[in-house]
């Protein structure tokens, strides 16, 4: 655990980087100190909160037997053509709310017994939320931090984090950069996302759970299978187990569906079928990652 002095030192340094915003890769320049929401992700200066609740859907040591306490947050510094998400992170469907009101809500979800403090989509609100754990932590938060993202991080965001964040729950979601930019709008996905894996690796190591199989610490990817390989699930896995660990944890994910604007699109307008699913199976199976989880295509 970093010292308050410390903790101070990094909440002013990613205060610095919503100046000319460069909180994730996209680097808009836009000034969200200023209250500008100019930038691709649509975000000012505080943050915007769809729901905080415990939930019970996460993976078993993620959500337990308590729940993982879920804050999730709205826009996106992706664009996802198939969001399943989308009127959060595309409409803006949410509230905004002050880093003080923000540490109150974590407060109320460790109240709740949760097992954890689940961040989903907090990468560019990262400052805020650094802002509203230090107000959170004098006041008695002690909970395990899940970071779950979309992966497109910016390393120097990612380095204020270290030894803040217990848990890094990143997607990786594409081997190819120009399905990536098709797709999700962002380019050079896969480089970036790749160096930010390899430094939540570098902070959390492998998922460490405790006698109750409870995640304490650890990095745990997940990566939703597309339709027609889009997803790239060779490359990925081949980076995983070459690059990182073969004793990395991967949720295999079957649960795509065609929402948002998935329809337009002839390759993504249509479940995942066994097949694909049975594939991607495979390539875990032969690239020796055998920690995770894989899920019922139903
Ligand atoms: S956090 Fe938002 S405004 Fe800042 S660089 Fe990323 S997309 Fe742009």
């Amino acid at each position: 655990m970093i010292s308050d002095v410390e903790l101070q030192l990094r909440i002013e340094s990613a205060y610095r980087l919503l100046e000319k915003c460069r909180v994730c890769p996209r680097e808009c320049g836009v000034n969200r100190l200023k209250d500008e929401k100019t930038g691709f992700c649509r975000s000012g200066l505080n943050p915007v909160i769809s729901s905080v609740s415990p939930h019970h859907g996460e993976e078993p040591p993620i959500s337990g037997t308590k729940g993982s306490g879920t804050i999730f947050f709205t826009n996106c510094n992706l664009k996802c053509e198939y969001c399943q998400n989308y009127p959060i992170s595309q409409m803006g469907n949410g509230v905004e709310r002050s880093p003080g009101e923000l540490a109150c809500q974590m407060i109320w979800l460790q109240e709740q017994g949760c097992h954890n403090l689940n961040l989903v989509t907090p990468t560019h609100f990262m400052p805020q939320i650094l802002k509203a754990f230090g107000i959170a932590r004098e006041r008695g938060f002690d909970l395990p931090i899940v970071y779950n993202t979309s992966g497109y991080e910016s390393l120097e965001a990612l380095k204020l984090l270290d030894g803040i964040v217990d848990i890094y729950m990143p997607d990786m979601r594409y081997s190819d950069d120009r399905l990536a930019v098709k797709y999700s709008a962002a380019p050079h996905y896969a480089e970036i996302n790749r160096a930010a894996i390899r430094e939540m690796y570098r902070q959390a190591g492998n998922l460490v759970l405790d006698g109750n199989g409870i995640a304490k610490k650890g990095l745990l990817i997940r990566h939703l299978v597309l339709p027609g390989g889009l997803s790239g699930t060779g490359g990925i896995m081949k980076f995983l187990a070459e690059k990182i660990s073969k004793d990395v944890y991967i949720s295999l994910m079957s649960q795509y569906f065609p929402a948002f604007k998935a329809t337009e699109h002839e390759v993504i307008n249509r479940r995942i079928t066994a097949e694909e699913y049975e594939e991607a199976c495979r390539i875990m199976e032969k690239y020796g990652l055998e920690n995770g989880w894989i899920q019922n295509l139903d």
